[in-house]
């Protein structure tokens, strides 16, 4: 069985942000050689999420602004809001999710039709990671 592993670094411009990750994590299953396998892909950081969706700029803003219905920011308005301002982030990546598993057929991602994979960052503006396990033969 091969076994390969990769990180993704992020950098997001805002602190609110998804990234679409779906090539680089088919590179890191070409890079792995791995044509029959499994690719986990989880976000490093408990204020972010790995999660699987349309590619859709509409739906996109719809998460953002029902993730801000259910968990606004608040400064004040959290109980782990003490020494920092990120409460929301941590119930934001909660319900987006930590990480997806993919399956790899024939050396490629094997997704459906309208399946994409998205880096999701609820505290962003400083350097953050993902993870890629990729597992197979
Ligand atoms: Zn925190």
């Amino acid at each position: 069985m091969k076994s390969y592993r990769k990180e993704l670094w992020f950098n997001t411009k805002e602190r609110y942000q998804f990234v679409h990750i779906s090539r680089d994590v088919q590179e890191a299953v070409q890079e792995s050689g791995v044509k029959e396998g499994l690719c986990l892909v989880n976000a490093m950081h408990i204020t972010a999420s790995v999660f699987i969706n349309d590619n859709e700029s509409g739906l996109h803003q719809d998460y953002m602004d029902w993730l801000e219905k259910l968990a606004p920011y608040d400064r004040n308005g959290y109980n782990h809001n003490v020494g920092e301002d990120n409460g929301d982030a941590h119930l934001k990546r909660q319900v987006m999710g930590r990480e997806v598993v993919v399956a790899i057929s024939e050396g490629a991602l094997d997704l459906g039709p309208w399946e994409a994979i998205f880096y999701g960052e609820f505290d962003g503006r400083r350097r953050k990671r993902v993870l890629i396990k990729i597992i197979g033969e």
